[in-house]
């Protein structure tokens, strides 16, 4: 499978000077099999030029695996082309929300009202099913499967795990490695940290031996103390992450928008130059980026 990271940003899209170099647009992963089936990760801005690219060769039959609703995955959608065209099928696949009792289906039509957009959901022309996903459950998409796993944040974020042809990949969506609320001189610690404990390995497990992840890290281990709790990575748990579960390769993705082309270099940089690196081959996620597997 070929694998085109469509847009690493976090947050909101930043063009301009300073992101020429590893790209402005949000959250969008393109998948191809080798059998040319097409899977799509997310709806950031970056599936607005994928969209046009698909444009040129009518019929679209796509799958879009939605990780969350936050408006970085989802604000790409309103302008991906192919859902206005008659003839085109695409099936969207996430979760539902159950703090706010909203379908996918829902969830995304709001985004289209006309209070935010000129253009209704009801008037998108092409096949469109919506399907609201339950944790583990698998889905095959021509030769391809995609298995969702609910993973931390603060609403619910599947990470999605895509298999085809014996090659794995992994994309967490956001994803900030689970924390023990509880300071160690409390009562509640020791059974709080069994649990926190118990869904990194369902992770790890999960992920064990994969070819190649894409995973959030928005801040350094700097920033993250006044960061805690909004659901972001960092490089370090990352690596961490690499190295519990074996992984082939690892891209750092979800750039924080005021991060610039110069400061990702120099975190690299910095990241590289750690002692206790496993075997993993590490990358800054970079909008264009094609991965062959
Ligand atoms: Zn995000
Ligand atoms: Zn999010």
């Amino acid at each position: 499978m070929i694998i085109n990271l469509r847009g690493v940003r976090g947050s909101i899209p930043v063009p301009g000077k300073d992101t020429v170099k590893y790209g402005g647009n949000t959250t969008c992963i393109e998948i191809t099999t080798d059998e040319g089936d097409k899977i799509i990760i997310d709806g950031g801005s970056g599936i607005r030029p994928l969209g046009n690219e698909l444009m040129k060769q009518l019929p679209v039959s796509c799958s879009i695996f939605i990780t969350h609703t936050h408006w970085d995955h989802i604000q790409g959608l309103p302008f991906f082309l192919p859902l206005f065209v008659p003839g085109n099928n695409i099936d969207i696949y996430g979760s539902f929300d159950p703090v706010y009792m909203k379908d996918l289906k829902t969830i995304l039509a709001q985004q289209m009202e006309y209070c935010y957009f000129p253009v209704r959901e009801s008037e998108l022309n092409a096949n469109i099913s919506y399907n609201n996903l339950k944790e583990g459950e698998a889905i095959t998409v021509g030769s391809a499967i995609v298995t969702p796993l609910l993973i931390n944040h603060p609403v619910l974020n599947f990470g999605y795990k895509v298999e085809s042809n014996g090659k794995s990949f992994f994309f967490t969506g956001d994803y900030e490695p689970p924390l023990n609320i509880y300071e160690p001189e409390d009562e509640a610690y020791a059974e709080y940290q069994r649990l926190v404990d118990q869904q990194k390995k369902i992770l790890t497990d999960f992920i064990q031996g994969v070819d190649v992840v894409v995973a959030d890290c928005q801040y350094t281990r700097d920033e993250y103390p006044s960061k805690k709790g909004w659901g972001h990575g960092t490089h370090d748990s990352c690596i961490e992450m690499a190295r519990d579960a074996n992984l082939g390769a690892l891209y750092f993705t979800h750039h924080d928008p005021t991060r610039t082309d110069q400061e990702l270099d120099s975190i690299y940089d910095d990241v590289m130059s750690r002692s206790d690196l496993p075997p993993t081959k590490f990358f800054i996620a970079m909008e264009g980026t094609e991965i062959k597997l």
